[in-house]
C-alpha cells in the first residue's frame, strides 16, 4: 500500500468511528462536562489510533505526523473530547517521551498510552506563568536518590483525570529557561492533588484543573529532560502545536460544512439564503480562510515527517488556524441566524471550542512574537 493510500485509509477509519461511536455522545459530554469513558478510550487504543505517530516497537504505527493529524481532524469535527484523546497521545507529552526520553522511559510509559490504558497530560502553565512560561516556580529539589517537587500548575487539560503528568519545572537554580526541565509525576504519589474542575466556556468533556504538588517525592529516573534543555522541550512542543492547529482546522471545517448545507436549505424572501450575493461572499471567505490554514498545517506537518516540525512553519500554522476558527465559526453562527445560537445546531459549541484552542498552547499574539523572532533570526526579550 502506498503512503497516500495509507493516509486515506486511516482518515476513513477515523471518520467512520467518529461518526458511529463518538458523534452520538458529543452533545452529552458537552452538557455534562464528563470525560470520554475509559472503555471508549481503550477502543481508540485497540483500533491503533492512539499510537499512529509513535514507534512500532511500543505498539504504535511509526507513521508520519500528517497521518496522526488526519485522525485528530476527523474526530475533532464531531467530538472534541474524543479528538483530545487522539491529540494528547499522538501529539502531546508522549512525543516528548518519544523524542527526549531514555529507551527505558519510552518502554515504561509509551505502551500504556498507545493502548489507551493510561493517559499523560502536560503541565506547564502556572497561576503567574502563562505566556511567560519561563517564569514558572514549580521546583524539583534534589533529595537523596530522587527529587521533591513543590508547586501549582494551572489550566491543565485532563487535570485530575490523567494518570501521569509531564511536569515542566525548575530542576536547578539557574534563572529563566536555563533552570527548566521536565519530570513525570504519577497519580497516587503522596502530595499530588488536584483543584476543583474548572468550568470553561468550551472544552467541555475535557476536564481541566489545577495540579498541586506538595513535597511529592519523584524518583530520579522520572526526569525526562534535565535543567538546561528547555529549548529542546519546546522544539518537541511544536508537534503539540500542530495538533492544536488541527483542532482549530477541524472545528472550522465542520462549521463550514454545516453552513454550506444550511444556506442551501433555509429560505428567506422566497429563496434559499445562498441566492443572496453577500451570503455567497461570506461562504467564499470562509472557504478561503479554511483552505489557507489547511495548507499551512500540511506544510508544517509534511516537513516534520517522523521528526520535528519547523518552528516558524508551526507558529504560522497555529496562529492562522486559531484565529481562522474563531472567525469562521462566528460567520457560521451568523449565517445560521437564531438557529446558530441554539445548542441544538452545535454551531455555538464549535465557536466556544474554537476560543479554547486559540489560548491553549500559546496565544496567537505569542505565536506572532515567535514568527518575527524566527523570521529575523533574533530573540526579543519580553522582560526588558
Ligand atoms: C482551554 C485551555 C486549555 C489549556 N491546557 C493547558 C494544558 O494542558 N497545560 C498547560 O500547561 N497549560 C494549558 N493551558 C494554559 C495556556 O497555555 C495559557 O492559558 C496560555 O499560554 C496563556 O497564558 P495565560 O492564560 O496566563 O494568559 P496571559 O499570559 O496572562 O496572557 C493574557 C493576554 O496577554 C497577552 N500577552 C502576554 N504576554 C504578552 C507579550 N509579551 N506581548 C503581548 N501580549 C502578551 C496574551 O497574548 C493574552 O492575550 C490551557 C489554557 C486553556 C484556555
Amino acid at each position: 500500500m502506498t503512503a497516500v493510500d495509507e493516509h486515506h485509509e486511516i482518515r476513513e477509519l477515523a471518520a467512520k468511528v467518529a461518526a458511529e461511536v463518538f458523534e452520538p455522545m458529543a452533545a452529552h459530554l458537552d452538557e455534562t462536562r464528563g470525560p470520554v469513558p475509559l472503555a471508549e478510550r481503550r477502543r481508540l487504543g485497540d483500533l491503533g489510533l492512539l499510537g499512529i505517530a509513535l514507534p512500532e516497537r511500543f505498539g504504535g504505527a511509526g507513521a508520519v505526523l500528517p497521518q496522526a493529524l488526519a485522525v485528530v481532524e476527523e474526530f475533532a469535527k464531531v467530538c472534541r473530547p474524543a479528538a483530545f484523546q487522539v491529540f494528547e497521545a499522538n501529539t502531546g507529552p508522549a512525543q516528548v517521551i518519544n523524542h527526549l526520553g531514555t529507551e527505558d522511559q519510552r518502554r515504561r510509559w509509551l505502551p500504556a498510552i498507545i493502548s489507551g490504558e493510561r493517559t499523560m497530560a502536560v503541565a506547564i502553565s502556572e497561576p503567574d506563568a502563562g505566556s511567560a512560561a519561563t517564569d514558572m516556580r514549580t521546583r524539583a529539589e534534589r533529595s537523596g536518590d530522587g527529587y521533591v517537587v513543590n508547586g501549582v500548575k494551572r489550566w491543565i487539560s485532563n487535570g485530575g483525570e490523567a494518570d501521569q503528568y509531564l511536569l515542566y519545572c525548575r530542576l536547578s537554580d539557574a534563572p529563566g529557561s536555563k533552570g527548566i526541565g521536565a519530570v513525570v509525576v504519577e497519580k497516587g504519589m503522596d502530595g499530588l492533588s488536584f483543584g476543583p474542575a474548572e468550568r470553561l466556556m468550551g472544552f467541555r468533556g475535557i476536564p481541566s484543573a489545577d495540579v498541586v504538588l506538595e513535597n511529592v517525592r519523584v524518583p530520579a529516573d522520572n526526569v525526562v529532560v534535565p535543567a538546561g534543555d528547555f529549548g529542546r522541550l519546546f522544539g518537541v512542543f511544536s508537534i503539540e502545536r500542530l495538533g492544536n492547529a488541527t483542532m482549530s482546522l477541524a472545528i472550522a471545517q465542520e462549521a463550514l460544512d454545516r453552513t454550506r448545507v444550511y444556506v442551501q436549505e433555509r429560505e428567506q424572501f422566497g429563496k434559499p439564503l445562498v441566492e443572496f450575493q453577500s451570503v455567497q461572499l461570506t461562504l467564499a471567505n470562509m472557504l478561503l480562510r479554511v483552505e489557507a490554514a489547511r495548507l499551512l498545517i500540511e506544510r508544517a506537518a509534511a516537513g516534520a515527517g517522523t521528526g520535528l516540525p519547523d518552528p516558524l512553519h508551526t507558529s504560522l500554522a497555529k496562529c492562522t488556524a486559531n484565529e481562522m476558527a474563531k472567525e469562521v465559526t462566528d460567520l457560521a453562527m451568523q449565517l445560521h441566524g437564531g438557529n446558530g445560537y441554539t445548542e441544538e445546531y452545535g454551531i455555538e459549541r464549535l465557536h466556544r471550542d474554537a476560543h479554547g484552542w486559540a489560548i491553549a498552547g500559546g496565544t496567537p499574539t505569542m505565536q506572532r512574537i515567535r514568527i518575527v523572532s524566527e523570521m529575523l533570526g533574533r530573540r526579543f526579550d519580553q522582560r526588558r
